[in-house]
């Protein structure tokens, strides 16, 4: 929750501007309107020979639980450099990126996961600080019920049906509030 402008430190007021349609906080001393916009996450499906790497998470929020290689793209980046950059951070791979798999929106937290296959050449990895262990798994082996995020089992299991259906089209998938 925005207080105070970042441009002249005055306090700022939640109304719509003038053609908008909808409430922005808008800075009445200098005329500044900050807009929020969604985040962008981005990562990789690392793939080595039928096997996935996951990544089992040393931080909140959901540690202890599995996730691949994603995290918040940067000012400056490509998706695909977010990516890389985080295929390398917290697992230590450097790995192909084949295609963009999976496209999937939390409308709720506002944000918006971009995650990219990976071709791996090999089965190295190196854990980065963010990450407590990593290992490949096999399809049949992924542990469902212990998943960090929404969007990283969407991808999963679209994968998964991907290598029976030969599919190679995006999957495009939004969070749902139960
Ligand atoms: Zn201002």
């Amino acid at each position: 929750m925005m207080s105070y402008c970042s441009q002249c430190g005055a306090a700022l007021e939640l109304r719509i501007p003038e053609m908008d349609d909808r409430l922005r906080h808008c800075c009445n001393a200098c005329g500044a309107i900050h807009y929020e916009n969604p985040k962008i996450v981005v990562g990789v499906l690392p793939v080595f020979d039928e096997k996935i790497l996951l990544c089992k998470r040393a931080i909140e929020p959901q540690k202890g639980l599995w996730t691949v290689p994603s995290g918040f793209m940067e000012n400056g980046e490509s998706l695909e450099d977010g990516a890389l950059r985080e295929a390398y951070e917290e697992a230590g791979i450097r790995p192909q990126l084949t295609r963009l798999h999976t496209i999937y929106s939390l409308p709720h937290i506002n944000q918006v996961y971009f995650l990219f296959l990976g071709k791996m050449l090999d089965d190295q990895s190196k854990k980065g600080i963010e990450t407590e262990a990593l290992e490949w798994v096999t399809l049949t082996d992924i542990p469902w019920s212990d998943l960090a995020f929404s969007s990283v089992k969407f991808a999963l299991k679209a994968y998964q049906k991907d290598l029976s259906s030969g599919n190679t089209q995006v999957h495009s998938g939004v969070y749902k509030v139960s």
